[in-house]
């Protein structure tokens, strides 16, 4: 419809403005992790703050508004699934979305964000929670005060959750971890109260160059697209994007340990395949991103564990492994293949194996809501962290370093959404690959030919390609022709360590 051409084209370039802005704010995040001088701090800061701003500004802008209003009709003319509709659809829910928050919370969110996450990176070392106690409480606050610009919410944690994993709410994902929390904990005890897996084939000197040659080498079989991408070593691993043409993630090594730097590359790369899938058509827009959290991990878990933690996967890449570390050649692939599922409960979640990972989640996940109630308050929560602790793993954690000061989430971001999406991706991800099996029955075989383009096009085909033209829900009803179910998972668990630890 030709009236609504220069609109169309005046929205497009309104809205890929803000991504080049947001994707500026990236650069200069990677850079800072990086390869940046200490000195460079100050500006950086300033510069990043400036770009939050311009963005935020543009973001809100009223002749967005009055855009996305002319153009509804158009939109509702179109096919749900069209490209422009699609655009049209997304746009609004930003936009309605930003323009009920207040640019003076943001402001007053932003500013005490970075304080409280300063804070923490000293109080954390130190082992003293009672230094960011005030400014914990003040984030429960602004998080309350969040949820509170969405007035309308059955729980005060929705608006925080659906900011993160758009469609879902408290009540659905309590509901869904309850299931999961009743039949994952009996796997994990029954297994925990046997004799340890022994991984000292993962442990010894491999230096770091050719422990990063090797990861590469297999996220490049994996199908991670190094012309559009690249490496570099962080404090954290993680992964960023600059536009669809230049994904990059970054890695962590430890040159007495094989598992850190070459599993955090694959969770990466999942990430990265993810975006770098997505239809070029709508690079520079909203529909150009990831759709959830939860989907996101999804597609780092499967890449990381169904398929990286697999036997059949280290058929075909243990003997290539061996040759870049000859110290391995008496490893059978059976001890190498329990070394790297091995089970144990731990104190820390991002070191946790796949079969008490969840249970961390679920934990935090529950804290947050219980803090947002007004059930639990923030100068409770060490307390309460140790009893929970110590009842769904047995042990007790020494100190609030490794419990409750763990994690960067709280302390410099919301209180309440923020780690639900991690164990969605679990879910979601033994859903998806599922889907793909029953598609392609010669998924396992070709991998233990270190072949993964059936894989890697089934992904690209039902999740990657889309970005956020269609939500969670609507991803996972049209790849996997059901709704969001725990049941692969589970039998994905009792499956594979079933056979690991004859339950
Ligand atoms: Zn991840």
């Amino acid at each position: 419809m030709a009236k609504y051409d220069r609109k169309m084209q005046d929205l497009k370039t309104r809205l890929s403005e803000i991504y080049d802005i947001d994707m500026m704010q990236s650069l200069l995040g990677w850079d800072q992790s990086t390869y940046m001088p200490k000195g460079g701090a100050e500006a950086r800061g300033r510069q990043l703050a400036l770009l939050a701003r311009l963005s935020t500004e543009r973001s809100v802008d009223k002749k967005l508004g009055k855009l996305l209003d002319d153009l509804q009709p158009y939109a509702e003319s179109l096919p749900y699934d069209s490209d422009d509709a699609s655009l049209i659809r997304v746009a609004r829910r930003d936009f309605e979305r930003l323009i009920k928050v207040p640019p003076s919370y943001v402001a007053e969110f932003t500013e005490h964000s970075s304080n409280s996450y300063m804070v923490w990176t000293e109080a954390r070392p130190e082992n003293d929670f009672r230094k960011v106690q005030p400014l914990l409480e003040k984030t429960l606050d602004l998080s309350r005060k969040y949820g509170d610009f969405f007035p309308g919410y059955e729980h005060i944690a929705d608006p925080l959750i659906d900011f993160a994993d758009y469609g879902m709410k408290a009540s659905s994902v309590r509901a869904l971890f309850a299931d999961l929390r009743a039949q994952q904990v009996p796997i994990m005890k029954a297994i925990t109260a046997q004799a340890r897996a022994d991984d000292a084939c993962l442990h010894g000197n491999f230096p770091e160059a050719k422990q990063i040659k090797f990861a590469e080498d297999v996220i490049r079989t994996l199908g991670y697209d190094f012309n559009r991408g690249r490496i570099d070593k962080t404090h954290h691993p993680f992964m960023t994007k600059f536009s669809l043409g230049d994904v990059r993630i970054t890695t962590r090594v430890k040159e007495h340990f094989l598992g850190e730097n070459f599993f955090s590359v694959v969770h990466e790369s999942g990430h990265a395949m993810y975006e770098q899938g997505i239809n070029m058509e709508y690079e520079g827009g909203p529909l150009a991103n990831g759709t959830s959290a939860g989907i996101h991990e999804s597609q780092s878990r499967l890449w990381e564990n169904l398929v990286g933690r697999s036997r059949g996967f280290w058929e075909f890449f243990l003997p290539r492994l061996k040759e870049i570390f000859p110290e391995l050649n008496g490893v059978s692939l059976d001890t190498f293949y329990r070394a790297i599922n091995k089970v144990e409960r731990s104190l820390i979640r991002t070191d946790a194996d796949e079969v008490t990972y969840n249970l961390h989640v679920m934990l935090r996940f529950d804290f947050e809501l219980q803090l947002l109630e007004g059930s639990l308050s923030v100068r409770d929560l060490p307390e309460a962290w140790h009893e929970r602790f110590e009842a769904d793993f047995g042990i007790t954690p020494p100190d609030d370093k490794d419990g409750v000061l763990q994690d960067i989430h709280w302390f410099a971001g919301f209180v309440g959404g923020s780690f639900q999406g991690y164990t969605l991706g679990n879910i979601l991800g033994a859903h998806f690959f599922n889907s793909a099996l029953k598609a392609h029955p010669e998924i396992p075989d070709e991998m233990k030919q270190g072949k993964f383009e059936t894989l890697h096009s089934w992904l690209q085909e039902n999740i990657y390609q889309h970005g956020r033209k269609f939500t969670a829900t609507e991803i996972v009803e049209r790849a996997t022709g059901s709704e969001i179910t725990i049941e692969p998972y589970i039998n994905y668990l009792k499956t594979k360590y079933g056979e690991l630890y004859q339950l």
